[in-house]
C-alpha cells in the first residue's frame, strides 16, 4: 500500500476513479480490465471506508448506483435507445463465504423480530439482466438493465433467442425478469472463431453475452446461441413469495433454472452453496454465485432495501479458483495476421479440473499491468471456467530483482523489424514462415478444410522443406514427398509396417477431402474476421447468386462471382458488417484470396454446396440431446464430423453432460465424460452403436 492510500479522502477518490473506470469497461465495453476477484476487493475497500467515513460518500459512489449508465460510454459504438424501467431494476449486496450468508439470515431475522424467515437459493447465472414486458400474453419489449433506471431497447435482439417465448401460455400482462446468458459451449466456439479470425475475444460468457446481445443487428445476436432463465415476475395479483413466482413463470411457458431450492435456513443455505461450488462445473452454463432470497413477499416488504439492493437477498459468489505456478518463459507466437503474441510457459499445475501449462497473457501492456516477470510465481485461474488467465505476478515473492519482460524488436520467425500498432505488436513480412505456417494450420483446422491426418508437426516439416508453400500444395502432396518425414516412415521400409500406412492413411484423408463445402474453403482463405459464421452466410447468398452446378464448374463461377461482388453487396448479406464486407471484397480484388482459391482448384479442390438444412425433427435423433467424447477409431470421423452428423440426425449437439444430456457416444479413452454420464444414468453407447442409430 502506498503513502497515499493511508489518507482516507484521497484513497477514497481513488477507488471511486478505479470502480467507475472497471464499470465503463465492463458494463459498456463488455471488455473488463480487471478479474472479477480484483473488482470485488475494490468494492469491499470502498464499503469499509464509507463505513467508517461516511462524510466521504458523494452521490456519484459506486455504492450508491447500478451498473453504469449508456452516457458513460466513450466511444458509441452501439447506440441503442434507450428505455425507462416502470420499476427500478436494482443490484445485489455481495457474500464471499458461507458464513456471511448465515450472517445474512441471521440479520434478516432481527428485521423480522426474531423469526429466521424461509430462504430460496437460486443459482447465479452469469449473464446479464433483462427485463421482458408482455401485454395479454405478447412480448412487447425487451430492455436491459443499464444504469437500473434506465436501460436499452433490445427487443430485436431478444425476439431472436429461442428459449424466450413470443408469446406465454396465458394471455396476461406482466414484467419478466431473467438473465439472458451465453452457453459455455457457445462461448467456446465463438471464442475460437473470433481467435480464427483475428478478432479480440471476450473474457468471459457474461460479456460474450451481453457484446451479443448489444448489437444493432439481431442478425448477429440470432448466430450467437444466447438462452435464457427468468426469476422475477410482477403481475396482479402478485405471488406471495418467490417460490411461488418461480413455478408460475414456469407455468407460463418461461424456463426457470431448475436447481434453485425453497425451503431453507441460513445453515442449509450455506451448505447449498457448498455443494454448489464443485457440481456447477457439470453445468452447460456459467454459475458465478447463488442469489438467496427471502421467500415470503410479506416478509420482503417488512425488510425493505437499502441505496442500490434489496434487504431480503444476497448474491454469494463462488470464489474463483486460484492457483500458483512459477512462470519458466514468456514465449513469442506469431500469429496468421503477424501480431506477435507474449505466452505464459509455467509449471504445469491442476486449475479447475484440467492441467494448464500455458496461458496468453496478450500483450506487453497487459504484462506490464500485471507486473509478470519469467521466475515470478503466478496466481493463475480459469475466466469463466474455461480459458486459462495469469491475474498477476507475486512481487512480494521474488528473492532477487528480477528484470522486466520486453518484447523482441523483431520478428522471432524472420527478423523482421517488428512495428506496433496500438497495444500489440506486429510482424510486416507477409512472406514471414511463421505466418505462412499459422495461415496453413488455420486452414486445415476442424472449422476449415478439416484435414485432420495433416497435423502440426507434419505441416512444420512439409513446410520448412519448402514442399507445401501455399494451400493448393496440400492437395499435390505425394507418398514421395512424404517419405522418411517424422514419424512417417519409409517407403522402401522392408517390413511396410509403420511408414506406409501412415503415409497412405494422410494421403488417403487428403483424397477424402478433395470435395469441400463452399463455407469451409472460405474459412480455409484466412480473410480477416471471416470465421465460420460469416462463411456459411456469405457461402449461402452466393448459393442464391449462383446456382450449384456439379462438378467442377461450379466453384469457377463462384470464384467470378466473388471476384465482382463489392464491399456494398456482401453487406447485404444479413451477419455481415461494413468492416466484415470491406475486408472480404478486398481479399478478392487486391489481395491474394482468389489466387489462392484458383490454385485449390488447379490441385484437384472441387467445391460443394451445403445441403439444405435438414429438419430439425423426424431425423433417428430428434428429441436427443447427444454428447460425443473420446475419439472415433473405426470410422475415423472427428469430433466435428461427429456433430454434424448428429444435428444432420435432428439430434441437438451438447458439448458437456448434464442433467439434460440423452445420450453419450463413447468412443476410446472415454475420460470424465463417461463417468458423469454413468453417474446420471445417461445412456451410453459405443461407436458402432451411434453408426447403427444414424441409419448405417
Ligand atoms: P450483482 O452481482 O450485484 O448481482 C445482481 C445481478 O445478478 C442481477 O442484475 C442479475 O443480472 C443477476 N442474477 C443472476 N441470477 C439471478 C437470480 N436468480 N436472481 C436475481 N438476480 C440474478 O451484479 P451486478 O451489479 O451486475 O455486478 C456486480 C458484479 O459484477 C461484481 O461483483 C463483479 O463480479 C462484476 N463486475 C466486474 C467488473 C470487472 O471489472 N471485472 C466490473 C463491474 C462488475
Amino acid at each position: 500500500m502506498n503513502a497515499k492510500a493511508f489518507a482516507p479522502a484521497a484513497r477514497y477518490r481513488e477507488l471511486v476513479a478505479a470502480i467507475t473506470e472497471a464499470d465503463r469497461r465492463y458494463y459498456i465495453d463488455d471488455s473488463p480490465t480487471l478479474t472479477d476477484a480484483e473488482y470485488d476487493a475494490l468494492r469491499v475497500e470502498l464499503n469499509a471506508l464509507e463505513a467508517n467515513h461516511p462524510e466521504l460518500v458523494t452521490p456519484d459512489s459506486p455504492s450508491q448506483r447500478v451498473g453504469a449508465s449508456a452516457d458513460d460510454r466513450v466511444e458509441p459504438a452501439v447506440k441503442l435507445t434507450e428505455v425507462r424501467h416502470e420499476r427500478p431494476m436494482l443490484s445485489l449486496s455481495n457474500a464471499f463465504s458461507p458464513e456471511e450468508v448465515v450472517d445474512f439470515a441471521a440479520s434478516a431475522a432481527k428485521g423480522l423480530g426474531g423469526r429466521e424467515p424461509e430462504l430460496v437459493a437460486e443459482l447465479k447465472i452469469d449473464g446479464l439482466a433483462v427485463s421482458l414486458i408482455y401485454e395479454r400474453g405478447t412480448l412487447v419489449r425487451a430492455a436491459t438493465r443499464g444504469d437500473g433506471t434506465t436501460g436499452e431497447d433490445v427487443t430485436a435482439n431478444v425476439r431472436t433467442i429461442r428459449s424466450i417465448p413470443a408469446t406465454l401460455t396465458k394471455p396476461v400482462s406482466c414484467e419478466v425478469r431473467g438473465e439472458i446468458y451465453m452457453p459455455k459451449s457457445s462461448f467456446a466456439a465463438l471464442n475460437a472463431e473470433r481467435a480464427a479470425a483475428d478478432l479480440p475475444l471476450y473474457a468471459n460468457p457474461r460479456n460474450s453475452a451481453a457484446g451479443s446481445l448489444r448489437q444493432k443487428d439481431a442478425a448477429i445476436t440470432a448466430q450467437r446461441n444466447l438462452s435464457f432463465f427468468a426469476y422475477q415476475i410482477f403481475e396482479e395479483p402478485a405471488p406471495t413469495a418467490q417460490s411461488a413466482a418461480l413455478r408460475r413463470l414456469q407455468e407460463l411457458g418461461l424456463p426457470t433454472e431448475q436447481n434453485a431450492r425453497g425451503g431453507l435456513t441460513g445453515v442449509s443455505a450455506a451448505s447449498f452453496l457448498t455443494e454448489w461450488v464443485e457440481k456447477r462445473r457439470t453445468l452447460e452454463y456459467e454459475t458465478d454465485g447463488a442469489v438467496l432470497k427471502v421467500d415470503s413477499v410479506a416478509d420482503q416488504e417488512q425488510l425493505g432495501y437499502i441505496a442500490r439492493s434489496p434487504k431480503w437477498a444476497i448474491a454469494y459468489k463462488f470464489p474463483p479458483e486460484q492457483v500458483t505456478t512459477r512462470l519458466l518463459r514468456i514465449s513469442v507466437e506469431v500469429g496468421r495476421t503477424g501480431y506477435l503474441t507474449p505466452v505464459a510457459e509455467m509449471e504445469p499445475v491442476l486449475v479447475a479440473g484440467s492441467t494448464v501449462r500455458r496461458a496468453t497473457l496478450h500483450n506487453i501492456d497487459e504484462i506490464r499491468r500485471k507486473d509478470v516477470r519469467v521466475g515470478d510465481i503466478v496466481v493463475l485461474q480459469k475466466a469463466g471456467d474455461v480459458i486459462p488467465e495469469v491475474v498477476r505476478g507475486l512481487a512480494e515473492r521474488r528473492t532477487s530483482p528480477l528484470p522486466e519482460f520486453t518484447m523482441p524488436t523483431h520478428c522471432p520467425s524472420c527478423n523482421a523489424e517488428v512495428v506496433r500498432d496500438e497495444v500489440r505488436h506486429r510482424c510486416p513480412n507477409r512472406a514471414c514462415p511463421a505466418q505462412n505456417f499459422e495461415t496453413l494450420r488455420y486452414a486445415v483446422g476442424r472449422g476449415a478444410l478439416d484435414l485432420e491426418g495433416v497435423g502440426e508437426k507434419l505441416l512444420a516439416q512439409l513446410v520448412e522443406r519448402g514442399v507445401v508453400r501455399r494451400l493448393g500444395d496440400l492437395y499435390r502432396l505425394t507418398a514421395e514427398q512424404l517419405d522418411g518425414l517424422d514419424r512417417m516412415g519409409n517407403l522402401s521400409d522392408g517390413s511396410r509396417r509403420e511408414g506406409p500406412n501412415r503415409i497412405s492413411n494422410v494421403l488417403g484423408i487428403i483424397e477424402a477431402r478433395r470435395n469441400r463445402e463452399l463455407w469451409r474453403v472460405l474459412v480455409a482463405l484466412g480473410i480477416r474476421h471471416v470465421g465460420e459464421t460469416t462463411a456459411k452466410d456469405v457461402a449461402a447468398e452466393l448459393q442464391r447468386r449462383v446456382p450449384p452446378t456439379t462438378g467442377a464448374a461450379w466453384g469457377h463461377d463462384v470464384l467470378a462471382a466473388l471476384r465482382l461482388m463489392t464491399a456494398e453487396e456482401f453487406t447485404a448479406i444479413p451477419g455481415v458488417g461494413a468492416v466484415v464486407a470491406e475486408s472480404i471484397a478486398s481479399a478478392f480484388t487486391t489481395g491474394s484470396a482468389g489466387d489462392s482459391l484458383e490454385d485449390l482448384f488447379d490441385a484437384g479442390l472441387i467445391v460443394l454446396p451445403s445441403a439444405a438444412t435438414p429438419a430439425a425433427s423426424g431425423g433417428p435423433l430428434s428429441g436427443q440431446v447427444v454428447v460425443v467424447t473420446g475419439t472415433l477409431t473405426a470410422t475415423g470421423w472427428s469430433r466435428r464430423e461427429a456433430q454434424d452428423r448428429i444435428a444432420a440426425a435432428g439430434g441437438t449437439v451438447a458439448d458437456a453432460v448434464t442433467a439434460k444430456t440423452t445420450l453419450l457416444v463413447a468412443g476410446e479413452k472415454a475420460g470424465s465424460k463417461r463417468a458423469a454420464a454413468e453417474k446420471l444414468g445417461i445412456r451410453i453407447i459405443d461407436e458402432a452403436g451411434f453408426v447403427a442409430l444414424l441409419g448405417g
